[in-house]
């Protein structure tokens, strides 16, 4: 009889569609996949570094499996199992830790192992990883996160990242092709281009290439495959997007106008004790340029509140800074303490309940800076791509420029563009 499997992912999009792409590899092993809340022989659970709680979140979820089924295989494999295999493995009930090059050789692993011996752990040095293993979820989704890159080469003061996804490498943009061509042919209208560093796409890749790619090749070829009508960009750094790249997008049909681009602070002085690569006057002549080129365009902005040495004169910076900045949403995050990284030997810490005040100010600045942007669109006539879940009777969709519209549901409208008067 084959063999039952549960997974569940912690963490970013990234990890969502690495989840997807090893449930596609255990079901074409033979195992039918199964609901995490329901009893299966196998559990894996895709870890997250980010996450504060990685480690407590892991052991309540293998606590939770050991109650419902003591005999089931529990897998663990991430970025935390990357980070902390030791101290994953010693969890009770644990019985395989699969670092980031070990991650998609789960069916092979699990052959290997017995329930009732101690966790096997399979990871190797962050640094000698060099292979790329492209993902995309499907599921019943409208939209796909496809990852095309993976690793950063930089040294952002606060991130571990880099420690547990090692050297940016990407896939060629032949194969990122490929697996658009199989999205298309499953039904799928919208691919969300992902990875950890976007913009060095191209960097480091893989299969002997002499000449290296980059992701303004990798939008030129894209934009003129036939098959997926829209591409979103997740998520780029400020110092990579190029004048280039804007213009590309603003003249490109299928590349939606909406960009992701990481701030983390507005002062000058915190951006530098955070080893970003850029200055606060880079970012306003970024934004300049994409809204002198698509005044439509939606702007989202990452920002990390109460970095070490953050004083209030230097958070009101960061706040009048976005306050005068025409963007549309932030991605308010408060900084956590985190292992081996340079920040934590910067001083003076912010207490917490001046961190999570100043997160407080921003994400309502968030909100306004996201009832402004869609009041400067109503009465308009965009294009929304409607998704395939419905809730009480309504469907949802975004906009080209990212504005979330819900409707009346229509079966005909279920997983099609519809030119909709906001
Ligand atoms: S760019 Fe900085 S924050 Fe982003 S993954 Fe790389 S090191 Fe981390």
């Amino acid at each position: 009889m084959s063999k039952t499997v549960a997974l569940h992912t912690l963490g970013c999009k990234l990890n969502f569609s690495e989840t997807s792409t090893l449930s596609r590899l255990l079901e074409q092993d033979g195992f039918i996949k199964t609901d995490f809340e329901e009893i299966a022989d196998v559990y894996v659970i895709n870890t997250c570094s980010v996450t504060d709680n990685a480690d407590k979140e892991c052991r309540l979820l293998v606590r939770r499996i050991q109650k419902k089924a003591p005999e089931a295989m529990v897998v663990i494999t991430g970025c935390y199992a990357q980070l902390k295999p030791e101290e994953i493995a010693s969890i009770p009930g644990v019985d395989l830790v699969l670092g980031a090059a070990e991650k998609f050789n789960i069916t092979h692993h699990l052959k290997e192992i017995t329930k009732g011996d101690s966790a096997k752990i399979c990871s190797c040095d962050i640094e000698d990883i060099n292979t790329f293993t492209a993902s995309y979820s499907i599921n019943d989704r409208t939209r796909t996160f496809l990852k095309v890159q993976d690793g950063c080469d930089y040294t952002c003061s606060f991130c571990t990242i880099p420690m547990a996804r090692g050297k940016s490498r990407s896939d060629s943009i032949s194969k990122v092709i490929a697996n658009v061509k199989e999205l298309s042919a499953n039904g799928i209208k919208e691919v969300v281009l992902t990875g950890i560093n976007l913009g060095d796409f191209g960097k480091g890749l893989t299969g002997g290439k002499i000449k290296e790619e980059n992701f303004f090749e990798l939008l030129q070829e894209l934009d003129t495959t036939e098959g997926i009508d829209r591409y979103r960009i997740s998520s780029i750094e400020p110092n990579l997007l190029t004048n280039e790249i804007i213009e590309f997008v603003s003249n490109s049909k299928r590349i939606m106008p909406h960009f992701h681009i990481p701030l983390q602070s507005g002062s000058n002085k915190i951006l530098g004790l955070m080893r970003r690569r850029y200055k606060r006057e880079l970012y306003t002549e970024k934004v300049g340029l994409i809204k002198t080129v698509m005044p439509h365009c939606a702007i989202g902005v990452d920002v990390i509140v109460g970095f070490p040495g953050e004083t209030e004169e230097d958070f009101k910076e960061t706040f009048d800074f976005l306050h005068g900045l025409d963007i549309s949403y932030l991605h308010v995050f408060t900084y956590s303490e985190r292992p081996n990284t340079y920040a934590l030997e910067l001083k003076p810490v912010v207490p917490i309940h001046v961190r999570n005040e100043r997160n407080k100010l921003l994400r309502n600045l968030s909100y306004q800076k996201m009832q402004y942007f869609t009041q400067q669109h109503i009465g308009e006539t965009r294009k929304v791509l409607f998704e395939s879940h419905s809730k009480n009777n309504t469907i949802e969709g975004y906009t080209d420029n990212y504005i979330k519209i819900t409707a009346s549901y229509k079966e005909e409208w279920v997983n099609n563009v519809v030119e909709w008067k906001i």
